[in-house]
């Protein structure tokens, strides 16, 4: 649990457009008052720049795995955290980040000198096969209504009033 009961949470950007990063600060418009009194946010690099990646109860992760480093980030995000959520298309399902997988081999070929120069893998990976997910919110962007009820489900869940 974070400070005075509240819910402990991180926010994590992995490759993608950060429109549910936009969304959820949007959110905040309504709902600032509320989470003020009920979540504390550990880790948030789009609201603070002294960020903590440890004991969280919840992370959320936005955007797909494209290198190694994402990979072991993702498994650091997962080894601190009680419940992991994928949020957003292209970390639900690596879509439209991973259109690169799609290509024909002419366009891979084409786009090989790039993958090695940015040391990007093979092929693009939603978030769940490298770590294990809890819970999924759809949408590109992201669906505004599930993440409230899924962030609703995880304050009830560690009972934070
Ligand atoms: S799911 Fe859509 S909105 Fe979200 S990061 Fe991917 S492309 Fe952007």
């Amino acid at each position: 649990m974070g400070k005075k009961g509240k819910l402990r949470i991180g926010w994590f950007t992995f490759a993608c457009s950060e429109d549910s990063t936009i969304l959820m600060t949007e959110i905040m418009n309504d709902c600032w008052q509320e989470w003020k009194k009920k979540v504390e946010f550990a880790y948030a690099r789009v609201l603070q720049t002294q960020n903590e990646l440890n004991d969280l109860d919840v992370a959320f992760i936005e955007g797909a795995i494209t290198t190694d480093k994402d990979a072991e980030r993702a498994k650091e995000i997962r080894k601190n955290s009680k419940y992991v959520v994928a949020v957003g298309s292209c970390a639900v399902t690596g879509m439209p980040t991973a259109q690169r997988n799609l290509f024909d081999s002419e366009l891979k070929k084409e786009i090989k000198p790039l993958l090695i120069k940015f040391k990007h893998r093979e092929k693009v990976q939603p978030v769940k096969d490298i770590i294990k997910v809890d819970d999924d919110v759809p949408g590109c962007p992201m669906n505004e209504k599930i993440f409230l009820e899924i962030l609703d489900k995880y304050l009830k869940l560690f009972k934070v009033k």
